[in-house]
C-alpha cells in the first residue's frame, strides 16, 4: 500500500511507524505528512494526540473532538499533498502545503502554512493560516 501522504514510498517506510507509536517524527514535516495520511486513513486518536493543547479545536471533551475529526474524514476524499514550503527550527516550525480534498463531490482544496512547536521529544501541530492557492 502506498503511503496516503502521498509520499510514493509505501506506508511501512513512510508514515505508519508514526502512527503506530513505534517512532516519532524527527521534523515538522515528517509529523505534517503524518497527519495528512492519519486524516485519510481515519485515524483520529492519532490527530488528537499531536495537536498542541492551545490549538482552537482542541478539548476536553475527548469523544466529542474524535467524533467530529471522523466526521471530516469520513465525508473527505484525500487525493494529494503538496509541499509548498518548510521552515525548519529546532523547536519551532512552519509547512506551507496545498492539499487536494474532495467532498460529495465538490473541490474543498487549500492551501495552509501550518504552525509547529517542539514539546519535549514531541513534534505538535499549534494552528494553521489559510492561504489562496
Ligand atoms: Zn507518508
Amino acid at each position: 500500500m502506498q503511503c496516503p501522504c502521498h509520499s510514493g514510498l509505501s506506508y511501512p517506510e513512510c508514515c505508519e511507524p508514526y502512527h503506530i507509536g513505534k517512532q516519532l517524527p524527527e521534523s515538522a514535516l515528517q509529523l505534517m505528512r503524518s497527519r495528512y495520511s492519519a486524516y485519510a486513513t481515519k485515524n483520529a486518536d492519532y490527530i488528537i494526540e499531536t495537536t498542541h493543547p492551545e490549538n482552537s479545536s482542541y478539548s476536553a471533551n475527548r469523544d466529542d473532538w474524535k467524533e467530529s475529526v471522523l466526521f471530516f474524514c469520513n465525508r473527505t476524499s484525500f487525493r494529494g499533498l503538496k509541499i509548498i514550503e518548510v521552515l525548519e527550527g529546532t523547536q519551532e516550525s512552519f509547512v506551507t502545503f496545498f492539499a487536494h480534498l474532495f467532498q460529495n463531490g465538490d473541490d474543498v482544496s487549500f492551501q495552509e502554512t501550518s504552525h509547529f512547536y517542539k514539546v519535549g521529544d514531541r513534534w505538535l501541530y499549534h494552528s494553521g493560516t489559510p492561504e489562496r492557492p
